[in-house]
């Protein structure tokens, strides 16, 4: 996707920052619960340390180090051998110590792309750092709450240079980092509860020119608000800038209902947060030997499993939808090790299955709510089996995809198997032929466009369940029999 031009030749530059919540069992810095912890009662999930008491020391969470690690190596950036944590200042109310614990001049990860849609995307760096809390404002109330089982989570903020050029292509880095990190098993990509959360650093320029004034977007959880956001941004820059009046660097915040952003401050620059290396915590190091241990026990990512799909027979288009999906692969894999029909079952699951994911409001990685993989496996080898047609496959599907039978119990008890008696078919043909004497003729007359018409009645017949092969047959055979001998029989 080349980047396009806005209104009267703009163009957008977005780079963005997206903070991914790290699938660990308990919190950067302390021995509360981590991504699993959160939600429930306010403040049930809160250390010490996450509280910010006076006299209480950080210790850093390995498996934390682990998973950054793990999705620096799959960004193929720069592992640091050693990285330091910073306090970055600022007050607010879900932000205890008066400061964040983050990276700033030594970062974990730095360098490395993500490639989106066919472009690469430049990474700039990816650092570690705490989550705050969060301070609820109750509807109609006056007074503000303030919860802190989210303070001290995980995160690692995956930094962009500013090389996305349109809203859809932003988004698309979004969806495209989040299949990555479920994949690698780094963090669970559920959107609603904001595992994954993106802030957006907007401009535009007129091509060629330097990089405009920024304005940044903050925490907006979704691929679909991200570019409704970064639109509705470039074009309000747009609009100010024919007016003569100047960009300011601020930070807004993206109202996903009313679909505007207001300001919510001026942008501090980083002297503002007044970084400093931070005395509690020793640098965080990463020995080579740890680095091959992580990248031995990498799960296979999107794209190579992409690859090995294409390998299997699938086309290049359904193995990427099915390889984007983690839970969607598992089931296909699943299947595929049941009955080795990789292009079959991709068609059933890409098809048919997930048709009914839709229909049910369910996510692809739900697939296995609708059908088991086993159940899939069985219905497909029916098919190639000659045991059922495609069309009956269809209906017996309709059914174990409501009641979870099996699908050779169902073929048995409707009696819905292919018709092995050909003389029961022919017989239906000779049906067929008794009611439809013109059409017969005109077949008779090398008129080949009726054939269909013959096939389609003798199924009609059969209630599907005749093998049309059988019935193309006797169709050949029977015509043979009926020409005289003086049309030409070639
Ligand atoms: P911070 O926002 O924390 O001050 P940076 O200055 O490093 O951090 O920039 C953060 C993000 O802003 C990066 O993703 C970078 O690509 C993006 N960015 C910087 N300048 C611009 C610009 N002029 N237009 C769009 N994005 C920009
Ligand atoms: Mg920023």
């Amino acid at each position: 996707m080349t980047p396009a031009l806005l209104q009267d030749g703009w163009q957008l530059v977005v780079g963005l920052e997206v903070h991914v919540q790290l699938l660990t069992s308990s919190k950067l810095f302390s021995p509360a619960g981590g991504a699993l912890g959160r939600g429930g009662e306010p403040n049930v999930n809160v250390d010490v340390v996450d509280a910010g008491l006076p006299g209480v020391l950080p210790v850093l969470n390995a498996r934390a180090v682990e998973l950054a690690v793990r999705l620096g190596l799959a960004l193929q950036g720069t592992i640091a051998a050693r990285s330091v944590f910073a306090r970055k200042h600022y007050f607010y109310p879900d932000l205890p110590k008066g400061y964040q614990i983050s990276q700033f001049e030594q970062p974990i990860i730095t360098g490395g792309a993500l490639v989106v849609e066919g472009r690469s995307i430049p990474i700039t760096r990816a650092h570690l750092e705490e989550d705050a809390g969060k301070s609820l404002h109750i509807d109609g109330g006056d007074s503000t709450f303030l919860d802190f089982n989210r303070a001290g989570t995980p995160l690692l903020e995956v930094v962009t240079e500013p090389a996305l050029g349109s809203a859809a292509e932003a988004a698309a880095f979004f969806r495209t980092l989040r299949t990555l990190v479920m994949a690698l098993g780094v963090c669970d990509g559920n959107l609603q509860d904001g595992s994954m959360r993106a802030d957006a650093n907007v401009s535009v320029r007129r091509p060629g020119a330097p990089l405009g004034q920024r304005v940044e977007l903050k925490n907006i959880n979704s691929p679909r608000f991200l570019a409704a956001a970064i639109d509705h941004e470039a074009h309000r820059q747009i609009l100010l800038l024919k007016n003569g009046t100047p960009i300011v660097q601020e930070t807004r915040l993206w109202d996903a209902d009313r679909k505007e952003s207001r300001s919510m401050r001026g942008k501090e620059d980083a002297h503002d947060y007044r970084y400093t290396p931070d005395p509690d915590l020793p640098p965080v190091l990463v020995t080579q030997a740890e680095l091959e241990r992580v990248r031995a026990a990498m799960p296979e990512l999107p794209d190579a499993r992409q690859r090995r799909y294409q390998a299997l027979g699938v086309t290049s288009a359904d193995a990427a939808l099915l390889s984007a999906d983690a839970g969607l692969a598992r089931f296909f894999d699943e299947g595929v090790g049941l009955h080795n029909n990789a292009k079959g079952l991709a068609n059933w699951t890409l098809n048919e299955v997930l048709r009914v994911v839709n229909e049910r409001g369910l996510e692809p990685d739900e697939v296995g709510l609708v059908v088991s993989a086993a159940g899939l496996a069985k219905l497909v080898k029916l098919v190639d089996d000659g045991i059922i047609s495609g069309k009956i496959a269809k209906d017996v599907f309709a059914v174990i995809a409501v009641d979870g039978s099996d699908p050779q119990a169902v073929v048995q008890a409707r009696g819905l198997a292919v018709m092995k008696d050909t003389a029961a078919v022919a017989r239906a043909l000779e049906e067929v032929i008794a009611e439809s004497p013109g059409e017969w003729l005109t077949l008779l007359e090398g008129k080949a466009k009726v054939i269909g018409y013959f096939v389609g009645q003798v199924m009609k017949k059969t209630a599907g369940k005749a093998d049309p092969k059988d019935v193309h047959q006797l169709l050949e055979r029977r015509r043979s029999r009926d020409l005289p001998p003086s049309i030409d029989r070639g």
